[in-house]
Formats: structure tokens, C-alpha cells, sequence
């Protein structure tokens, strides 16, 4: 029995074309779309387990990555677009009339990850953005429904694609956390 994880990762996880700059996401609704524009190669494109995180129907995980946030424009349909949650960090904006999350943002200034949009490079028809890079958070799928006797396989298959699963971030972003504490505490040491 084969695993359905996500179509960009089932399908064969794609590399992104050099000097890619970027292209237009659309949510799914059939008429008046809501569309942002996205100037930049997609960063940190990853598979990810979490709750939060919008997926297609069907998919296990779902496929996020970060770019600047100056780089992200509602260009149509953005009186659609209401906030799913204000108290979380991440402020995902979703279509009213559908549900697909176009960007997440981060208003507080503190946060490591702020400046970065959050966002799913599959709403968008353009060829070239980067493939999932690594799985994070890959334990919170038992949280949505998936059996804990099906772990194995889901990692096995994850590896299979040529991506590593971790059940937090991956080691790079752990380390961009942990720098940013370090940073607060007065504990950062450069070498
Ligand atoms: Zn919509
Ligand atoms: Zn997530």
C-alpha cells in the first residue's frame, strides 16, 4: 500500500529553476479568485505535519515555505481575506469563500521568523518554484487522524522522496531559533 503525502511530494519532488523570481498565487475558488503576487523563489520549502498549516484535500501534510514579506501583494480579491486566527503567531490569511491560506504573516517583532510570509507555492501555475526540501513536525500527523502504526511507512516514503523527516524543524531552522535566544539572553557567541 502506497502513502499519499502531499501531491508535490507523490508526484516527485521538484528543483527549482535558477534565477526563478517568483509567480502569482491563486486561492480555489472558480470565480473572482483571490490572487497575490509573490516576487521571490520560495525558502525553506518544506513538507509539514502540523495542524495549522493549510493542505489540499486528501494530503497528509501540507507543502510550506517563507519569503520576505515585502515581496508578497494582494493584486485581487483581497476584501475575500480575513485572518483564521488572530492570537496565533502566524496570521494565516484565508479565503472566506473557499479556506485556502494565501500567505501567513507574523505582526510581532520579536518573533525569529518575523519579516518572513508563510506560503503554498501549489497555488500558483508557474514552473519553477523549489520542491519541499525536508518534513517537519512529521509526528503531528496523528493529531489529524493518522495512526501511529502508520509512522514507519509515513517516514519510510518521506525518504523514499528524498526527503528527511524531523518531528520539530529542521536542523537549520533550529539553529536560526536557537540563535535568536541565544541573541535575547546575551548568550550568542560568534566563534
Ligand atoms: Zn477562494
Ligand atoms: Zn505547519
Amino acid at each position: 500500500m502506497t502513502i499519499a503525502l502531499h501531491p508535490s511530494v507523490d508526484q516527485g519532488i521538484k528543483k527549482g529553476i535558477e534565477n526563478f523570481a517568483g509567480g502569482t498565487l491563486r486561492c480555489q475558488c472558480s470565480h473572482d479568485p483571490v490572487e497575490v503576487q509573490v516576487a521571490s523563489q520560495v525558502l525553506f520549502n518544506h513538507a509539514c505535519g502540523c495542524t495549522k498549516c493549510w493542505k489540499p484535500a486528501g494530503a497528509l501534510f501540507s507543502v510550506v515555505g517563507v519569503v520576505p514579506r515585502e515581496k508578497v501583494t494582494v493584486v485581487a480579491h483581497g476584501e475575500k481575506l480575513k485572518v483564521v486566527d488572530e492570537k496565533a503567531p502566524i496570521q494565516r490569511h484565508a479565503c472566506t469563500a473557499c479556506g485556502t491560506h494565501l500567505f501567513g504573516r507574523i505582526e510581532n517583532k520579536d518573533h525569529p521568523f518575523h519579516g518572513l510570509d508563510f506560503i503554498h507555492t501549489e497555488l500558483s501555475r508557474d514552473a519553477g518554484w523549489d520542491g519541499p526540501g525536508f518534513a517537519a513536525f512529521v509526528s503531528s500527523i496523528i493529531e489529524s487522524g493518522t495512526p501511529p502504526s502508520q509512522m514507519a511507512q509515513v517516514r519510510q516514503t518521506l525518504r523514499d522522496k528524498g526527503i528527511e523527516p524531523y518531528d520539530c524543524l529542521s536542523p537549520a531552522l533550529m539553529d536560526v531559533l536557537a540563535t535568536h535566544a541565544a541573541k535575547a539572553k546575551g548568550t550568542y557567541r560568534e566563534a
